[in-house]
């Protein structure tokens, strides 16, 4: 807050409303599902309704609660009337909502990633607390382990994975649980359905859990039974450009090295062009968060271009200490299936930290 504050004032508006509910919980460490907050250079108020009274009396901490009974919004646009022009969450506020807050929609001016620069360094108590997200996760990838037969179906499979994140003590997914057998696996972000996980294909587990507030996030591809000749030699190249990738990883390192790092391996043995998704992402109280590990620069900004990598100017970006990132090549091979492995990893500087200790060889169960 003390941060935001000073980046407020030298950008000369005199307040800033936060519309963005993770941003508010990072500010505040409010977790409910509605509130506003807005922030001037020596105060912050925050508004929620009566659902929330009691969550905000626990949870919020460094400004001032609001509950109201009646319009949340028509309370926040009371408190901002006097102010000539609003810095607003211009990539999280609808058209809607700006009308309801501000009136004349020509009040507000973009505040583009502001707070969401400030969260891609992790504090200590951050790290930690992904760390321990991470490891139950991977805690409960070695017990499916032991469950995986042939002829179980991806739903099936999703659900003991989210059963065992749920039984660890998860407070829920990070993200829709992707299990993907055969060819369904050559769709980098396949919905678990009805087909069953059958001998000698890849099959592809990409989850996380959200623990104290905070996202894992990794993906293992396994085999059941032995690996056939050409999931051996994808999966080996898959290895070798994930190891590159974070072999790459290090304080001062621009993020489209890192990429390229992964690609170059990919090149070498021609499946480059299998390679259709960036190299990673930030990630924290949101599954997806900056930086962005991937190559080209991010298109105009717009509801198109966002989700899965919403970007910031380009990944001329260099990595800082303190960041945590996914690195998570993958192959797809429409009509055969592919192979992705994913690890959270923290930037430090003399290189990467894998926080995510589940094995990477080839399993063949
Ligand atoms: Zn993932
Ligand atoms: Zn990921």
């Amino acid at each position: 807050m003390r941060n935001l504050r000073r980046r407020l004032a030298d950008s000369g508006q005199p307040l800033l409303l936060v519309t963005h509910l993770p941003n508010i919980q990072y500010l505040t460490g409010f977790s409910g599902s509605a509130g506003v907050l807005a922030v001037w250079p020596e105060k912050a108020w925050f508004w929620s309704d009566g659902r929330y009274r009691e969550q905000a009396r626990r949870e919020v901490h460094g400004a001032r609660a609001i509950i109201k009974r009646g319009s949340v919004y028509a309370a926040v646009a009371e408190a901002i009337r006097p102010a000539r022009q609003v810095a607003v969450e211009a990539g999280h506020l609808s058209l809607r909502e700006a009308k309801l807050l501000l009136g004349d929609v020509r009040r507000a001016r973009p505040a583009e990633d502001w707070i969401e620069a400030q969260r891609m360094q992790k504090e200590p108590a951050e790290v930690a607390a992904i760390r321990r997200a991470v490891r139950l996760a991977s805690e409960v990838f070695q017990r499916l382990l032991r469950q995986l037969r042939p002829g179980m179906s991806e739903t099936e499979i999703a659900g003991k994975l989210e059963y065992g994140m749920r039984q660890a003590g998860g407070e829920g997914t990070a993200f829709a649980t992707i299990v993907a057998s055969g060819p369904n696996s050559a769709l980098p972000h396949a919905h678990p359905g009805r087909r069953r996980a059958g001998r000698g294909e890849p099959l592809l587990l990409d989850y996380g859990v959200r623990l104290g507030g905070y996202c894992s996030d990794m993906t293992r591809t396994v085999c059941l039974g032995p690996a056939p000749a050409r999931l051996r030699s994808i999966y080996a190249a898959v290895l070798e450009a994930q190891m590159a990738g974070i072999a790459a990883v290090r304080e001062g390192v621009e993020a489209a090295a890192v990429d390229a790092a992964c690609r170059r391996v990919l090149r070498r043995v021609r499946l480059a062009q299998y390679f259709s998704h960036s190299t990673g992402h930030g990630l924290g109280l949101e599954i997806h968060e900056l930086p962005r590990i991937a190559a080209a620069p991010t298109p105009p900004r717009g509801r198109a271009g966002r989700g899965a990598n919403a970007g910031r100017a380009g990944e001329d970006v260099c990595l800082k200490a303190g960041e945590v990132i996914t690195i998570e090549p993958g192959v797809y091979i429409p009509g055969w299936g592919g192979v992705r492995i994913e690890d959270v990893v923290r930037v430090t500087a003399r290189g990467a930290e894998v926080l995510t200790p589940s094995p990477k060889q080839l399993l063949e169960l």
